[in-house]
């Protein structure tokens, strides 16, 4: 997996890895130049609240998971929360409220409230190794895969002091009564898994790429981290391939959405139109690459059931990430199941009416914009990463 490129078409897409692959630089080189970008680098984000679901006594005491929060003066007041929620929370009627977050009902996230919070520069707090490891970790990914992946989970995880108010939704009888787990496996099950595998390949990817060694002292990328996590297993090199298409195409079908958003607010006219130029440049890619098909899911009899369990499990992703025993690790945690679960609302939810700026200006929050275009730009460079590590492994085998 770590020597080439996986080849042919990218399941459940109209889209090959070849393909991908051919865009990826100019994609990674305009998100990388997007995401500098006042608008785009702004992250407002509650990261000290419960972990809904266990005690959570791991925190990390590596200066590596700390952050810095960046004061609200240095935000373009046009950002703030006391500005943004005058336009972005919706109304009391119509937004339910859990454990002091909301979710309205096409959400796929649970998100924070935003009264509450801390402005982050994510520039300046890049996600990277941590040294966060040992059983809070495991425990996250245990929870995610196991109560939250309808049973796919190739995972074997112990856990002994398994919480009762963990998140799990139980199946619709008619998924439930089949017999083997791959049987009983239907599409949507095995996309929710992938988007589930691939985030982790992808995060696994960004902390094997710049790593600390702690014998010399050097950040750079470990070869035998990104072999030993990801390569081993070339279908999670695969999913994260997947993951980029998925993201491509909410961006495409969000495309005169996020053309027409008001980016204003950098203090200069060309900041402004800079930005914009650069979303128009990632939107234009998107509508080459971004061939998933997402006709073909929530189709037949339980398709409603089904959507509303997928939802609820995705939502259940995004609250665990406050079980995450690393500040850094949580916001990027946060940021991107956000992002993601910003795109499957937008292909699962939302019809061609609803994405017409005109008829809905206020579709998505700024924290919905912000985390969908960052989270992108966590995959494609993951896929840039994987590129180096090839040609690491490409001059480790002329080595010998
Ligand atoms: P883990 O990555 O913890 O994986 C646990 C088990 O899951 C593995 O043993 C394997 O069986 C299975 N597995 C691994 N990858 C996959 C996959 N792609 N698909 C299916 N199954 C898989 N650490 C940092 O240094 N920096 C970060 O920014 C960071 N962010 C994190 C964000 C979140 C939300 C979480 C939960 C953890 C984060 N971590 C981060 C920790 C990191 O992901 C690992 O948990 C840690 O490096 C320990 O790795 P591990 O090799 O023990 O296996």
């Amino acid at each position: 997996a770590c020597k080439q490129i996986p080849e042919g078409p990218i399941e459940t897409t109209l889209c090959d890895y070849e393909t991908v692959e051919s865009y990826n630089d100019d994609l990674y080189n305009v998100l990388h130049q997007l995401v500098e970008t006042p608008f785009f680098k702004y992250f407002r984000v509650d990261l000290y609240r419960e972990c809904p679901f266990w005690q959570e006594n791991g925190l990390c005491m590596n200066r590596e998971c700390g952050i810095t929060t960046v004061d609200e003066s240095e935000i373009p007041e046009k950002w703030r929360a006391a500005e943004l929620s005058k336009v972005e929370l919706p109304s009391e009627d119509e937004r339910h409220h859990m454990l002091g977050c909301y979710y309205r009902d096409a959400d796929f996230c649970f998100q924070d409230d935003m009264s509450e919070g801390d402005y982050i520069d994510l520039t300046a707090n890049p996600e990277r190794f941590t040294g966060y490891v040992g059983p809070s970790a495991q425990r996250v990914w245990a929870a995610i895969y196991r109560e939250n992946c309808f049973g796919l989970s190739e995972l074997n995880f112990q856990t002994p002091n398994s919480p009762n108010n963990s998140p799990h939704v139980s199946l619709p009888d008619s998924m439930a009564s089949a017999q083997s787990p791959e049987d009983r496996t239907c599409l949507e099950q095995r996309v929710y898994y992938r988007i589930i595998s691939g985030l982790h390949a992808s995060i696994s990817t960004h902390v094997c790429h710049d790593y600390f060694n702690q014998s010399t002292g050097q950040w750079g990328p470990n070869l035998e981290c990104f072999v030993e996590k990801v390569a081993a297993y070339p279908e999670r090199l695969q999913y994260i391939y997947f993951n980029v298409v998925l993201l491509l195409r909410a961006v495409s079908r969000i495309g005169p959405y996020l053309s027409a958003y008001d980016y204003c607010g950098t203090g200069t006219h060309e900041g402004d139109a800079l930005t914009l130029d650069r979303v128009n440049k990632v939107v234009d890619i998107a509508s080459q690459v971004g061939k998933f098909d997402e006709t073909v899911l929530f189709k037949g009899d339980n398709a409603n059931i089904l959507k509303e369990e997928f939802k609820e499990h995705f939502r259940n992703v995004t609250r665990i990430m406050d079980c995450v025993g690393c500040d850094k690790c949580r916001l990027w945690g946060k940021i991107q199941t956000t992002g993601v679960g910003t795109a499957l609302k937008i292909l699962f939810e939302l019809d061609e009416k609803a994405l017409d700026p005109r008829h809905n200006s206020n579709l998505l929050t700024r924290s919905e914009v912000v985390a969908l275009i960052n989270t992108l730009h966590r995959f494609s460079e993951s896929l840039a990463g994987v590129n180096d590590f090839r040609k690491m492994w490409a001059e480790t085998d002329a080595a010998e």
